[in-house]
């Protein structure tokens, strides 16, 4: 295979805080190496559609303290067909596009897998997902700011719960994974975490737990519930009936996807975006 001279890089899938670094951190080391950089916009999508446009150095500047992706990010049903992904490969090859680093998840990379093996294009992936949940990596991009930004909610409801002593029942991203819950849950000193890796029992686990901290003077509580669970609300309900202390259900949502990466995310993103060009250098 002949030298690399061009990378394109994009973002597919959710978006993830520190994305912005790590793409400021492949264009930095591809140009520092003598390669040419071009961004593609709106994941796949951008690559199907020719949205792509050649970056400067200056191109990614100011951005490594911003959250979301300046790339932009999409789903795109297209390039999970053949024909899609062959119009993929024929806009690289216009663009004399040679490499690509992608930014994202679990799809994303089962995506680049695919296009990589297809068309013999060698193809490096930066795992970014607030979830934490891509295998063979201890740690995905986003994962460190999602856990702050967590704890920083948790903490606000704890004031709260504990000015009218009342239980807050906190439902928090992950899917499937529990890294987001086991980790704010412990950092904002939850009664209980509950997280789809370990079985639980609700009434021994969260009823009777509580009952017997009551019984220690104990009169606010935050329980932890990772989105893989779920059902807050029937579990607030059910706290308040057998415990007598009012429950409160909060679904903490997409905020925890957005916001400035912390220095772990920025630092880490430098790092792998650096070592992607590397690997493909
Ligand atoms: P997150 O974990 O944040 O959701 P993700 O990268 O897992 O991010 P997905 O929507 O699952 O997000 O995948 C992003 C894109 O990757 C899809 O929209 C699709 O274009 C591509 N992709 C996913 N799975 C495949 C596949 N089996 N074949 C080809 N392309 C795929």
């Amino acid at each position: 295979m002949a030298a690399i001279q061009c990378i394109g890089v994009l973002t597919s899938g959710g978006d993830a805080p520190g994305m912005n670094a790590a793409i400021r951190a492949v264009t930095r080391s591809a140009i520092y190496h003598g390669l040419n950089v071009k961004g593609i916009y709106r994941g796949y999508k951008g690559l199907i559609s020719g949205e792509i446009k050649e970056f400067q150095t200056q191109s990614v500047s100011n951005i490594i303290q911003q959250g979301g992706t300046i790339l932009r990010t999409a789903r795109c049903q297209e390039f999970m067909t053949e024909e899609g992904r062959k119009i993929a490969y024929e806009n690289m090859v216009k663009e004399g596009i040679d490499a690509l680093v992608v930014l994202g998840g679990d799809g994303t990379f089962t995506g680049a897998k695919i296009f990589a093996n297809e068309f013999n294009i060698p193809v490096v992936g930066v795992p970014c997902t607030i979830d934490n949940d891509i295998a063979s990596t201890d740690y995905t991009l986003g994962f460190d700011t999602a856990i702050n930004t967590v704890l920083e909610m948790v903490d606000r409801l704890r004031d709260t719960s504990q000015s009218h002593d009342r239980c807050s029942v906190v439902e928090v991203m992950g899917r499937r994974a529990g890294y987001i819950a086991l980790n704010a849950g412990i950092a904002c000193g939850a009664t209980s975490i509950l997280i789809p890796e370990v079985e639980y029992d609700f009434q021994r686990d969260v009823i009777d737990r509580m009952k017997r901290t009551q019984m220690t003077g104990k009169k606010h509580f935050i329980i932890v519930v990772a989105e893989g669970i779920g059902g807050v609300d029937e579990m607030a309900k059910r706290i308040e009936a057998e415990t007598g202390v009012e429950t409160r259900a909060t679904v903490l949502g997409h905020v925890q996807r957005g916001g400035h990466p912390t220095v772990r995310d920025r630092v880490t993103a430098s790092l792998m975006g650096y070592k992607a060009v590397e690997l493909l250098k």
